[in-house]
């Protein structure tokens, strides 16, 4: 039987989810389906964001399916999405930025960097701790080359090398990387790539990089495909995988209904790759182009149409599909 933890979180994670995991259902009744409640509501509530047992739930699952979580602002809060990232080692996200004439996978280290969670307050001074590891380095340059291989065998590997120690490390790890398994690949400065992948997509294939370079530039690079509403990404490690809209909690919209539920919909298609149904992954992204083809699309991508009504449109044309 497979188990699929669902967590909606907080904001337009408790709107958009649900259309995500109907999708799902439909696909296969034969799914476990359980809610795990964290984040700032359940803070809010309890006093705890994620819990111990929440952890448990979560490893216990064959794939987590999750919404979003929002910061509030307290200085005592510990992040529970790089807790999560943390505890269940999901240690590369992959975020695919897929579109008309675009086609490209931002692969960012997920665990370390500028996000390792190490930083302390002076009077005069707040300093963050940027720890990049070989270890860490090795794996995700691991990681990018196999989904190169199975792409153009061709990796851009994003970095500030120019200025930062770090990522001087972290740049010649992934070059011998690329050099051991076989795949070919340049070298950019973050800053200018960003810049030229949103002047040149078609130039861009598998790009790795850092923690924060890599949430940056992908939703820079969200600008080429609709904006964050259409973006999914998966979020790796060796015995757990967690698929979530690379959006937030979204608090300006949340409540509202008109939350763009496609970035979920096609996180739960990745999850659905990822255990194996490559088809059904398939048959979601050709019902996601129909309803997009009828006009059927939320505000932020120019449409009237809301969360609800494009969920029911990509559900109906997956039951046209699947007949
Ligand atoms: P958080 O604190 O949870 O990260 P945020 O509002 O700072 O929330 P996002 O949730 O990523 O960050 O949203 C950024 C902006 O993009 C918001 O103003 C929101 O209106 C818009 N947005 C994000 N996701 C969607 C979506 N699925 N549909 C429509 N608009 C969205």
């Amino acid at each position: 039987m497979t188990a699929i933890a669902v967590v909606e979180g907080d904001g337009i994670g408790q709107e958009v989810i649900p259309v995500a995991q109907d999708i799902l259902a439909l696909l296969h009744q034969e799914y476990e389906f359980y809610a795990v409640a964290v984040g700032y509501g359940k803070w809010q509530k309890t006093g705890t964001a994620c819990t111990t047992d929440d952890i448990s739930l979560l490893r216990d699952a064959d794939a987590i399916l999750f919404g979003a979580v929002t910061t509030p602002p307290a200085s005592d809060y510990r992040s529970v999405v790089l807790q999560i990232r943390k505890e269940l080692d999901l240690y590369a996200n992959l975020r695919p930025i897929q579109g008309e004439g675009v086609d490209i996978i931002v692969v960012r280290e997920n665990t370390e960097g500028l996000y390792s969670g190490i930083e302390w307050q002076e009077e005069d001074r707040a300093s963050t701790l940027r720890v990049i590891t070989r270890k860490g380095s090795e794996r995700i340059a691991r990681t990018a080359c196999q989904i190169a291989r199975e792409r153009k065998n061709h990796l851009t590997i994003g970095n500030k090398a120019n200025v930062i120690k770090s990522d001087v490390f972290f740049r010649d790890i992934c070059m011998d990387i690329a050099d051991e398994e076989g795949v070919s690949y340049t070298t950019a400065f973050i800053d200018s790539l960003t810049l030229d992948v949103l002047m040149h997509p078609e130039r861009y294939d598998v790009i790795v990089t850092t923690n924060i370079f890599g949430d940056i530039l992908s939703d820079a690079a969200a600008y080429l495909v609709g904006g964050l509403g259409m973006l999914p990404s998966a979020n790796i490690g060796n015995r757990h995988a967690l698929f979530e809209p690379v959006h937030g909690s979204a608090p300006d919209i949340a409540g509202q209904g008109i939350a763009n539920p496609v970035a979920a919909i096609r996180s739960a298609a990745m999850l659905l790759s990822h255990i194996g149904d490559t088809q059904g992954a398939a048959l979601i992204d050709d019902a996601l182009h129909l309803t997009a083809e009828a006009g059927i699309t939320t505000p932020d991508t120019g449409g009237t149409a809301s969360t609800k009504e494009v969920g029911d449109a990509v559900c109906a044309a997956v039951r046209r599909l699947m007949e």
